[in-house]
């Protein structure tokens, strides 16, 4: 009832808990019952226990059954679970916050299975706004996820190999190629091994998409192109595995362009393929030819300015 109707229609209704008259009630009782009956934190009640695994190796934390494949946080699981709980129980259109405040005790230990979190929950329930603090136990299953398991088999998806066109990569080049491999990591990406070799370098990669991502990036910053190929290397679980191969080429010296060798500077004059360059010393502006064994110790000039 609206209160511009006057007093006398106001409250001819009442809370059959305690008694109380009042024109708002809530499920038939008053704010106040109603509100006493809500428990948003009910760790005994809840539905199914807040488990998470944890990998013994990495210490990241990950949902879902078997090796962790899908990472979260102890904050996201228990969110997740008490949102769901509270929408069960008071229903799927409740607005529902939590808020996460932090652990309760000290830090992880390794023997303890369990962590205590405290937390507080805002939640409108039939349009009541009702908040509560609390804690809550989550269980902890320990084991290694996907990610560590791989590693510490030495699995690899594919090799980035990466070389130079009609010359050898500069260290440089290929302590950039490096950077720019790791920065380019995702979550679940690693890289197991790396070689290098008198060609040029071999990154090893967990995933097709992350050789390929880093393959990307590095002609991108470097220049040169890539191109892919894949071998069947086994079967696993009815399926077939391939590892790629992707190799990446960087360009090779251009006309017109400066290389250093040692403490020299040269300015390229023509490329003979498979033979060597023709320059000029920057210096002296003497002209020369460098053998290709000669121009595999040198470096692009301006990469490095
Ligand atoms: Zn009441
Ligand atoms: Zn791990």
């Amino acid at each position: 009832m609206k209160e511009s109707r006057g007093d006398k229609e106001r409250w001819n209704k009442f809370c059959p808990k305690c008694g109380k008259k009042t024109d708002e009630l809530f499920d038939s009782l008053c704010r106040a019952c109603f509100t006493k009956g809500i428990k948003l934190i009910d760790a005994e009640k809840l539905a199914i226990p807040i488990r998470v695994n944890v990998c013994e190796i990495c210490g990241g934390y990950f949902k879902g059954k078997g090796a962790g494949k899908e990472r979260t946080s102890i904050e996201e699981v228990v969110t997740d679970a008490i949102r769901k709980e509270i929408r069960e129980r008071y229903g799927h259109e409740q607005e529902c916050k939590v808020r996460v405040e932090g652990l309760v005790g000290n830090e992880l230990k390794d023997a303890e299975n369990q962590v205590i979190v405290s937390l507080r929950v805002k939640a409108g329930i039939k349009g009541v706004e009702i908040e509560e603090r609390g804690e809550i136990e989550v269980s902890l299953k320990r084991g290694t996820c996907e990610r560590c398991g791989r590693i510490t088999g030495g699995y690899y998806a594919g090799i980035v190999q990466i070389r130079a066109d009609d010359r050898i990569p500069a260290d440089e080049e290929l302590t950039m190629a490096e950077e720019i491999a790791y920065s380019g990591l995702g979550d679940a990406d690693f890289i197991p091994k790396e070689t290098k070799l008198k060609e040029g370098l071999d990154i090893y990669v967990s995933s097709m998409e992350c050789g390929r991502r880093v393959s990307r990036q590095i002609v991108k910053k470097l220049g040169g192109g890539f191109s892919e190929s894949r071998k069947l290397y086994g079967r696993k679980d009815g399926r077939n595995v391939y590892r790629v191969s992707f190799s990446v080429r960087l360009p090779a010296f251009k006309k017109g362009e400066k290389v250093e060798i040692g403490d020299k500077v040269f300015s390229v004059v023509k490329v003979r393929k498979e033979k060597g360059i023709e320059c000029v010393d920057v210096a002296t502006g003497e002209r020369t030819f460098l053998k290709k064994k000669e121009t595999n110790k040198a470096r692009r000039h301006f990469f490095f300015l």
